[in-house]
């Protein structure tokens, strides 16, 4: 890769940033297109966070990607929301147009492609636990939701988040019967009948940890796990899946689908298909 004195910046802002495998990714699918850009992890706190948003447009970013635990804050710096965004309440995902910042959510419909096409999952009809109640479980809300779900229910360590988004999003679909848990033990008996797909959007399991109980008590014979956070490989919570024989899929299909979406806002082009796949080393068949 040659940096000129032309050359376009994206990147990520995120704390912690070093684990994050899109700089890899972006960089292959820039270096693929032929495009003369870079894509540059940026090591942000939350403290540092709104000068870290001015400073795109202060040194002409083109745009970045948001990750923890920066997506819901960062809604509130940026000057326009696109629809979905708005619906969702995080973003992670900012194009700067000469210095208008505009803020987007594509990790939505990154977990719908990624369902289909790692665990075959359509998820209409069928119900659906969550563990977490940050931004990447308001974009899986909204998802799951748009798709027709049955049921949801969203267990969460801080039990006011996960209330709030319960009144929030059950007043946006009426469709969808919602439930809330703590995120303990205690959720083993109070979600008394068994799901057919459990999603892990809590950042647990990023530094090898569980979750302290057999969370995966609470899936049907036959249903699936999803678990956003994709290193180390595999996380505990899909080895407790695997053991039990359920279908599992970490997120690295989510990360290549919703970095193919974020390449597109910035750059007005898909990245070549299956560049950002190959560099996370995932399978071509999908
Ligand atoms: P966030 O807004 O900071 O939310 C973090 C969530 O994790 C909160 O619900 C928090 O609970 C929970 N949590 C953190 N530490 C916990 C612990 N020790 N025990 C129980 N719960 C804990 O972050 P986010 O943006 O939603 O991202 C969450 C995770 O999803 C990250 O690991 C991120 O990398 C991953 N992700 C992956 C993809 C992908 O493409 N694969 C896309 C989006 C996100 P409290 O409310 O109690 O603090």
């Amino acid at each position: 890769m040659q940096v000129s004195g032309k050359t376009v910046v994206v990147g990520i802002f995120g704390d912690p940033v070093a684990h994050s495998l899109s700089p890899r990714m972006q960089n292959a699918a820039i270096q693929a297109s032929g495009l003369d850009a870079v894509y540059v992890p940026f090591h942000v706190t939350a403290a540092q966070l709104c000068d870290a948003v001015k400073s795109i447009r202060a040194m002409s970013i083109r745009g970045v990607n948001l990750t923890i635990p920066h997506k819901e804050a960062s809604c509130d710096l940026v000057d326009e929301l696109d629809a979905s965004a708005q619906m969702i309440g995080a973003i992670n995902t900012i194009v700067n147009d000469n210095g208008r910042l505009k803020g987007y959510n594509t990790d939505s419909l990154g977990l719908l492609k990624a369902l289909k096409q790692e665990l075959g999952c359509d998820v209409a009809g069928k119900r659906v636990l969550l563990l977490g109640a940050g931004g990447a479980c308001r974009a899986a809300l909204v998802a799951l939701c748009q798709a027709k779900v049955a049921w949801v229910g969203i267990a969460n360590r801080t039990r006011n988040r996960s209330q709030q988004l319960i009144e929030e999003f059950s007043a946006k679909f009426s469709g969808t019967a919602f439930a809330e848990y703590e995120l303990g033990s205690s959720l083993l008996s109070s979600c008394y009948e068994p799901v057919d797909l459990l999603v892990n959007t809590t950042s647990v399991g990023l530094k090898g940890e569980d979750f302290g109980f057999l969370v995966v008590d609470c899936l049907k014979p036959g249903g699936a796990v999803f678990d956003m956070v994709y290193t180390p490989e595999p996380t505990m919570l899909l080895n407790q899946a695997r053991k039990r024989g359920l279908a599992t899929a970490d997120g690295l299909g989510m990360l290549a689908a919703q970095g193919e979406a974020a390449f597109a806002l910035w750059f007005g082009q898909s990245p070549e298909p299956l560049v950002m796949r190959r560099a996370l080393n995932l399978s071509d068949e999908i």
